[in-house]
């Protein structure tokens, strides 16, 4: 087995020859600790029957790690200037394809149909560049793909929503969206210093486990996901005069909200932050004929 790329050494030597500089724009936060990258292969649980998806593979530092636990790695990687580098470093394992693209471009269905067929399982293992983590999340799960889950490194404090409870301030819209498809769960906290350049924010590697069904059977799912948004627009608000403010034509239409707020058995003095999913499915259920 060769050294890993990700010390703090080597990741100096590869830079070195290859005059590489960061791009923030692109969220190039390299991580430069084997340990880190050992955890969050752990955590994903690949065996060697499974393939894996990495989205930006930077140097090459966690797709050595996702190559040597799994059958098949598949690494999209925007940064045209990091292609040959790759080569070099990942020169050691066969079963490594990178795709120079944009992951929020890329049609993932038809990737993992032509590069996974015959696998058993699909794992999406990134340390995600901070700027687009969002799209990314919500692109691989609403895009119905044959995935297991996520294992991803992003903000804490994007972790912390996601994985949020009803009733904690970090609950939200981001929570529910998420919550609906996958069981999400932080499983660790990283300190700045494992990272090359440190970034600004600490981060934390969210689990993402997708769900046979989601959280809650609705009748139209956007509009369930327009009922969620709308009930935290503003969060000090009752979830009657979120309703009211942002449904569309809603404070003419109050009597009809105090009615679909009472058939879902919910007190239109709560703040959205109280409600479960459950719960949400019901309201948006219940207010679903009145605005449709
Ligand atoms: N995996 C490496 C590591 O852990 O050291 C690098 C992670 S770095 C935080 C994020 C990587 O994503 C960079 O290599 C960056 O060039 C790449 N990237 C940024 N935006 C991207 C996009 N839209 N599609 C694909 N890759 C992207």
């Amino acid at each position: 087995m060769s050294k890993d790329i990700a010390t703090p050494i080597r990741t100096k030597e590869i830079m070195k020859k290859y005059g590489f500089s960061f791009k923030k724009s692109l969220g190039q936060n390299f991580l430069i600790d084997p340990n880190i990258l050992h955890n969050i292969v752990d955590h994903a649980g690949l065996t060697k029957e499974q393939g894996a998806i990495e989205i930006g593979p930077g140097i090459g530092a966690l797709t050595e790690h996702l190559a040597r636990a799994s059958k098949k790695v598949v690494s999209f990687e925007i940064d045209q200037r990091l292609l040959p580098i790759l080569e070099d470093t990942l020169s050691p394992y066969d079963n490594i394809k990178i795709l120079q693209s944009d992951v929020l471009k890329a049609n993932i269905g038809s990737v993992i149909e032509e590069e996974f067929a015959g696998t058993e399982d699909v794992m999406v293992v990134a340390n995600l560049p901070y700027y687009v983590t969002t799209p990314i999340i919500l692109k691989f799960l609403t895009e119905n793909l044959p995935i297991k889950g996520l294992v991803i490194m992003l903000q804490k404090e994007v972790a912390d929503r996601i994985a949020a409870a009803p009733g904690s301030k970090n609950y939200g819209s981001l929570s529910i969206a998420i919550q609906y498809y996958t069981e999400a769960a932080t499983v660790m906290t990283v300190p700045k210093t494992v990272f090359m350049p440190q970034p600004n924010v600490d981060s934390a590697v969210i689990k993402l486990m997708k769900r046979a069904k989601p959280a809650v059977e609705v009748k139209d799912e956007e509009f369930f996901f327009v009922i969620t948004r709308s009930s935290f627009s503003q969060r000090r608000k009752t979830i009657l005069n979120n309703l009211t403010s942002q449904l569309p034509e809603g404070k003419a239409k109050k009597e009809s909200i105090l009615s679909a707020l009472e058939e879902a058995n919910i007190d239109p003095t709560r703040r959205g932050e109280s409600l479960s999913i459950p719960e949400f499915g019901a309201l948006a259920d219940a207010l679903y004929p009145y605005f449709n």
